[in-house]
């Protein structure tokens, strides 16, 4: 075990009867390293996976919560294999490139063909056939940097969408400008999604600077012809898993206040802001609350698997607990990398919005301001929130966080401790309001 570890134990023992403990507060940047430098990347399927799965369960029991477990799901498993991009002549470079989460790999010797360039996805839905027809789709569309992250929802569809839609046209490949904002020549990966009613074609990703040095030498060049090689895996049906851990309520054991985070995360780097930080906040949170006095409702930690592949340990848990809904009076997910925390929205009830109110009372000397009534709780909560479970959106500071998303780049020195502490406490304050109250955010 490690050494901060037991002395935390050590600490709780010492002193949770006299009820003074002093919150460590470093706990959530403390499991942060401990999960990116002991498992480090951890692609859902993998031997990594399953890594991360343990130290999950072994540090869960580890801080004293009274129960962890683990339940498995079935999911497609995809092994990222080598990737190369050349540009023939007249240029003869190679460019920055990586496979798209989901993709097929090239023939072995892979496509060579010419490339045509489309600005947006709604550009290339607008061409012809005549015009794609057997060549490699190059998408540029480029990304803004914004604090909620919502330039991303618009860019996208872009990786999720474009090899449907090119192969639609008859494309050999896609490729993509990566969906992110830094110009370090990093390729971000991230999902990709095929349709059965269309030919499956291999989807990489560009670095942002390597779509700029394209776009430039189309314009020298329109007849720009390229060489794609990528050997991805596809070794069919794996077991993930997702990891959950509970705090028992006091006096109303049975109702569940849900705090989350993924697990998974893509395999070039290390998962540090996706999400190893949001894995070990909601760990530590509930560790803490837990010392300051046992909650009136139970807090359960879940650490969902298979985030990045589609979401597939949130629908394997709405799906399970499909019977027991009722009972998730609460929901939140931290996935966001590991900035400050600088709002608070919610999606309950009218009737609740008092409540949330009072809430933001209580954050706002950590100067979070109150949003609206329309959140999606995260990623893997969105599916809980869809069939009826209440949430809130501690909303993180996205100004910088697709400069490093997806990419090799995501690496624990990235994790800001100080603002990481103001995560946590925001955290704590929130979920111990609703785990302490009767309210039904429903209402
Ligand atoms: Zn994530
Ligand atoms: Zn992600």
């Amino acid at each position: 075990m490690k050494i901060w570890l037991t002395m935390l134990i050590a600490a709780i023992s010492i002193n949770l009867s006299a009820n003074e403990l002093k919150l460590d507060n470093s706990l959530a940047y403390k499991l942060t390293e401990s999960l990116t430098v002991e498992v480090g990347p951890r692609i859902a399927g993998s031997a990594a996976d399953e890594r991360a799965v343990v130290w999950a369960e072994k540090n869960l029991t580890a801080l004293g919560y009274d129960k962890v477990w683990r339940e498995a799901f079935d999911m497609p498993y995809w092994q990222r294999g080598a990737a190369s991009l050349t540009v023939k002549a007249p240029f003869h470079q190679s460019l920055v490139v990586t496979a798209l989460g989901g993709s097929i790999a090239t023939p072995v010797n892979g496509i060579d063909s010419n490339v045509v360039m489309f600005a947006s996805l709604e550009q290339l839905k607008q061409a012809t056939a005549k015009n794609v027809k057997g060549k490699i789709v190059f998408i540029n569309t480029s990304m803004e940097k914004d604090q909620e992250g919502n330039f991303y929802g618009e860019v996208v569809g872009v990786r999720s969408q474009g090899a449907i839609e090119a192969a639609k046209l008859g494309a050999q490949a896609v490729i993509i400008r990566s969906v992110g904002t830094s110009l370090n020549r990093f390729a971000h990966t991230g999902v990709m999604r095929y349709s059965d009613k269309v030919t499956r074609i291999p989807a990489a990703a560009i670095s942002v600077p390597d779509a700029i040095q394209l776009e430039k030498m189309l314009a020298l060049e329109p007849n720009l012809s390229l060489h794609l090689t990528m050997q991805n895996k596809l070794p069919g049906t794996v077991k993930s898993h997702n990891v959950i851990a509970e705090i028992t309520g006091s006096t109303r054991p049975d109702e569940i206040v849900l705090i989350s985070a993924h697990l998974d995360s893509w395999d070039q780097g290390t998962g540090a802001l996706d999400d190893a930080a949001g894995v070990g906040l909601v760990m530590a949170v509930g560790a803490l609350i837990k010392q300051q006095g046992r909650p009136e409702r139970t807090i359960r930690v879940v650490l969902f698997g298979n985030e990045e592949g589609g979401l597939l340990g949130a629908k394997a848990y709405a799906a399970k607990h499909a019977n027991n809904l009722d009972k998730h009076v609460f929901a939140s997910e931290s996935d966001f990398g590991a900035d400050r925390i600088w709002r608070l929205d919610s999606g309950v009830g009218e009737k609740s919005l008092a409540f949330i109110a009072d809430l933001h009372k209580k954050l706002a000397h950590l100067d979070i301001s109150l949003g609206n009534n329309d959140a999606y709780g995260g990623p893997d909560v969105s599916v809980l929130k869809a069939l009826g479970v209440p949430v809130v959106t501690l909303l993180q500071d996205g100004t910088d966080y697709f400069d490093y998303h997806h990419t090799a780049n995501d690496t624990f020195d990235k994790v800001n401790a100080e603002a990481l502490a103001q995560n946590l406490a925001a955290w704590i304050i929130t979920t111990k309001a609703v785990a302490n109250s009767d309210i039904d955010l429903r209402q």
